[in-house]
């Protein structure tokens, strides 16, 4: 009965989401077919909004069909030998390439681990974190990527020094769609970190979140 209530919930809050980009790009599509033949201000206008809504909403849709598969056991995880320096380092060189805003840091806090995961997937996880640190940390900030162990688990961590997070937003941050109030000026759906967790899960390990408001965030994929 539970999983029914909260299918039903997803497949209603994913509408909702997708109504609203839906109407952006009707309206301006509306506009364009008014006055955008006569007006090159409306013209410009429109087109960049109806891509910029677009690109959003095809994000959107690439999250929902992720956890679609995911729920309906289509996802098969390709277990391989990984090790833990060489992700963190992937990422971390990544990371410095597309985002010349912040200023990024690699640091091993143990020794390396050969992980059996899912390459791909688990660096997926990462990456969601690392989006959501850069997104929540003002230009010109650090972010911090390491990883260890801890009581001989080996574990895969992204640190920030951003905006932070209550205690009562971190109870809920792995759901699907949920946002801090603080969050939602940025851009975002809420789904990024429930997709992290679907992969953190399939690999049976579980994440540990340290956030203070205004100070920032410690997350740690544990293994
Ligand atoms: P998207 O689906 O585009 O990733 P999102 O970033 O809002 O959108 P999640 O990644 O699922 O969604 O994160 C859920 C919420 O958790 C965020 O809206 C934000 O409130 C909070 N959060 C996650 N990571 C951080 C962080 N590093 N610092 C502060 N708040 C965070
Ligand atoms: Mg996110």
């Amino acid at each position: 009965h539970d999983t029914y209530n909260q299918q039903a919930r997803f497949v209603n809050d994913a509408s909702h989401e997708l109504r609203t980009p839906i109407a952006v790009i009707g309206g301006y599509a509306d506009m364009l077919a008014r006055w955008g033949k006569d007006d090159e201000k409306v013209l410009n206008e429109s087109i960049s909004a109806i891509q910029t809504e677009t690109e959003r909403m095809k994000h959107l849709v690439e999250q929902l069909l992720f956890l679609a598969r995911g729920d309906s056991g289509r996802t098969r995880l390709q277990l391989e030998s990984v090790s833990a320096a060489a992700l963190m380092k992937e990422a971390f060189e990544e990371s410095v390439m597309i985002d010349e805003k912040h200023v990024y840091r690699l640091r091993d806090e143990g020794p390396d681990t050969e992980l059996q995961a899912d390459r791909g997937l688990l660096k997926q996880a990462v990456r969601i974190l690392i989006d959501n640190a850069a997104k929540y940390t003002k230009e010109g900030d650090e972010i911090v990527l390491s990883y260890g162990q801890s009581d001989s688990r080996p574990y895969l961590q992204v640190q920030d020094c951003g905006i932070g997070m209550a205690q009562a937003d971190v109870q809920h941050m792995f759901e699907r769609f949920y946002r801090a109030d603080k969050a939602r000026s940025f851009e975002g759906t809420g789904l990024g970190l429930s997709i992290a967790k679907w992969i953190v899960d399939k690999h049976r390990g579980h994440f540990e979140v340290l956030s203070r408001q205004d100070i920032g965030t410690r997350i740690r994929i544990v293994l």
